[in-house]
């Protein structure tokens, strides 16, 4: 880690230019930032280029991006550290937003689930239930007639399991969820808040698409690429391989910024909030192509792993080789989802109290907030936070 007290840092890269007084310069940063994910990451380029503060971030990895992270293997191939980030969202804003710092390049996410030993699509579709069952249903009304004649109604739906369930009976929950979902979470669905199924719809169409959102489109040149040029500013100083608790008491700075875990920040005061984790194996391949699709899910307990992803399908790369992951879940690790069940919930808002309660530092993205965010969200998150922050400002300055 280099040294970097806030006397020794450039004047010049920290921003405070003509006309400010040298004591000003020598007062360190107005933001400390941990974490150079898409919370931080948006957050210190808003408050520098937008409120013209110093920003320092710091992050504990060798990398910025966070989880989005992405670089080109050995091979040559660009994949994803952290497993498939496929980026989707409704939300214009956010795209404006972060088209300032990327081009896009067209991709719709599918997905195949290996079920009965036939690859066939998920979210369930008419498709997969022809295939499935041997049928040739050809409109909407049959394939939702057949749902219906599956579903068992559950009357207060409240868990993973009840949700699917109620909406295609216990059969198809058990081929497609029930084992994907104890080894993703290492729980049962009928212990997991019903959001976490919920994200996967069922379709009575033949649309294969795993999101059906208005935007779905791929940094073109990597999200790294996206995320350099979000922090190449003057006034934000960016350092990696560093951990808040090393540097806390170095630096000086008004204001903390904080996207690590919550529980973490505060010693685990109140006991460790769960998180889930995974360990990604990464294979180069001497062949151009590995699967049909970008990912294919693997349902069954028989497998240990959850999913196989191969990147050229998300980002469109031209290459001889091929570059997948596997997912293994584990309890072990970096703590990548928090995981949604009333206890954890209950546990959260206690340390959220907490956080009202402490001055001088806020709370932002999926483990500040213990949300189980898409990247998008994180971005709605981390731009509203930041909108606070601007007009709190503009109400102190004279008119
Ligand atoms: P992170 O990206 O986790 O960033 C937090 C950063 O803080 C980390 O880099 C960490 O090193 C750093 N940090 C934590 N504590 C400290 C400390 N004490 N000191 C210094 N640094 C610290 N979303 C989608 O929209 N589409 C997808 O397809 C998708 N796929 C996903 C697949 C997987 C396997 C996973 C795990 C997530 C996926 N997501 C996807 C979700 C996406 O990764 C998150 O929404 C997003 O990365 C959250 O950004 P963040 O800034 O909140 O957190
Ligand atoms: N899920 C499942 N079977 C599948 C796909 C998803 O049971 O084939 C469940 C599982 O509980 C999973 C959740 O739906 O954790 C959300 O799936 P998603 O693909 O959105 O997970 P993520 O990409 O966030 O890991």
């Amino acid at each position: 880690m280099r040294d970097m007290t806030p006397q020794d840092s450039n004047p010049e890269r920290l921003g405070g230019g003509a006309g400010e007084e040298p004591q000003a310069r020598r007062r360190g940063f107005d933001y400390l930032i941990v974490g150079a994910g898409f919370a931080g990451s948006v957050l210190a380029e808003r408050l520098a280029r937008g409120l013209n503060k110093r920003v320092l971030v710091v992050d504990r990895r060798p990398h910025i991006a966070g989880n989005a992270y992405d670089y080109h293997d050995e091979s040559g191939v660009l994949i994803h550290r952290y497993g498939p980030h496929i980026f989707h969202t409704n939300a214009q804003r956010i795209v404006d937003y972060l088209s300032q710092f990327t081009e896009w390049r067209p991709y719709e996410h599918r997905v195949l689930a290996q079920v009965d030993g036939q690859e066939v699509p998920i979210p369930i579709n008419m498709t997969t239930l022809n295939r499935l069952y041997g049928l040739n249903m050809t409109t909407e009304e049959e394939a939702a007639d057949f749902l219906a004649s599956r579903a068992e109604p559950v009357e207060n739906i409240q868990t993973s399991e009840d949700v699917v369930i109620n909406g295609i009976g216990r059969e198809l929950y058990q081929k497609f969820f029930r084992g994907y979902t104890r080894k993703q979470w290492g729980l049962d669905p009928s212990q997991l808040d019903k959001s976490v199924t919920s994200r996967i719809p069922t379709r009575t169409n033949t649309d294969d698409r795993y999101f059906t959102d208005s935007f779905q489109q791929m940094p073109k040149y990597g999200y790294t690429k996206m995320f350099e040029k979000m922090l190449a500013h003057p006034n934000i100083k960016v350092m990696i391989n560093t951990d808040y608790r090393e540097i806390r008491d170095e630096v000086q700075y008004d204001h903390l910024i904080f996207c690590g875990p919550i529980d973490e920040y505060f010693d685990y005061r109140f006991g460790k909030l769960p998180y889930r984790s995974l360990k990604f194996e990464h294979k180069q391949l001497e062949q151009e192509q590995f699967q049909a699709v970008g990912t294919v899910n693997y349902p069954s307990e028989d497998v240990p792993y959850t999913r196989i992803s191969e990147y050229k399908h998300l980002t469109g790369q031209v290459h001889p080789k091929t570059s997948i992951t596997y997912e293994y879940p584990s309890a072990e690790g970096d703590p990548y989802y928090p995981i949604p069940r009333p206890e954890n919930a209950e546990l959260y808002k206690r340390y959220q109290q907490l956080a009202d309660q402490t001055p001088g530092v806020t709370f932002v993205g999926r483990l500040g907030t213990y949300k189980y965010y898409n990247m998008d969200q994180v971005v709605g998150q981390a731009l509203a936070l930041y909108k606070r922050i601007e007009e709190a400002e503009l109400a102190t300055q004279p008119q």
